[in-house]
């Protein structure tokens, strides 16, 4: 339902944590974040139901890192809990997604016969499974959410965060919004300029089909064939 992404220079939990309640309005019933640490480690911690939940577990098992993702989950797929909650995170890869991902069966079935088996119920977890099996096959982490991304039907907005990648986080859209953020030797991403407004407000919206390549020093978007697109950045006012 709601999507933050940070490489920032700073804690990034509470940021992920302020963004997401900025965007509490459009309702949820469950929320989620994941970091990478300073020694590239990817970890995530969620928890059901209002975000101070979320904070609180936080605040018992710290999360460290200046990069992570959030989301406030409104649940299509599987009940409202905390295996079905986002991030799901599948070996080295941690995904966060709004929208409805409908092949996921016949994705679910093919990763089947190569023996993984999904711990929640979720259409989402399948983007993760997918990930992590093209980089258990060598493949590099941009490269491999490339090739699910072409596998995947349905309406989505998505943002992956890879173990050992501090410094990197790739976004795709397809008829759901999403948008970056342009810090200061940060970057940021968010299904709402007014999750973004605290960071940045020079934004530039992803068009259907994108999907986007974030560093701290750059972004890379990419149109529906995969050839980079220029798209405007522009100054959004939504309210500090
Ligand atoms: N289909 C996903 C799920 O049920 C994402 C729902 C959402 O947009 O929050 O987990």
């Amino acid at each position: 339902c709601g999507i933050i992404g940070i490489l920032g220079k700073h804690q990034v939990s509470p940021q992920l944590v302020e963004a997401l309640k900025r965007l509490e309005y459009r309702g949820y019933d469950s929320a989620g974040v994941a970091t990478v640490d300073g020694a590239g480690q990817l970890d995530r911690r969620r928890a059901v139901g209002k975000l101070v939940n979320l904070s609180d577990r936080l605040v018992h098992e710290p999360l460290e890192g200046q990069s992570g993702i959030g989301h406030t989950r409104w649940a299509t797929h599987g009940p409202a809990t905390e295996t079905n909650a986002h991030p799901h995170k599948r070996g080295p890869v941690a995904v966060v997604h709004n929208g409805i991902i409908e092949n996921f069966r016949e994705l679910r079935a093919e990763l089947a016969a190569a023996g993984l088996v999904p711990e929640s119920d979720t259409d989402t977890e399948t983007v993760a499974m997918l990930t992590a099996q093209a980089m258990a096959d060598g493949i590099g982490p941009v490269e491999a959410a490339r090739a699910t991304l072409g596998r995947l039907h349905g309406a989505f907005a998505l943002a992956f965060l890879f173990d050992g990648h501090p410094d990197l986080m790739v976004i795709a859209r397809k008829g759901s919004p999403l948008a970056i953020g342009h810090g200061e030797g940060e970057m940021f991403a968010g299904s709402d300029a007014i999750a973004l407004a605290p960071f940045t407000h020079r934004i530039t919206y992803l068009e259907d089909g994108d999907h986007a390549v974030l560093t701290r020093a750059g972004v890379e978007i990419f149109d529906k064939d995969g050839r980079r697109a220029n798209r405007d950045m522009a100054r959004i006012d939504v309210g500090a």
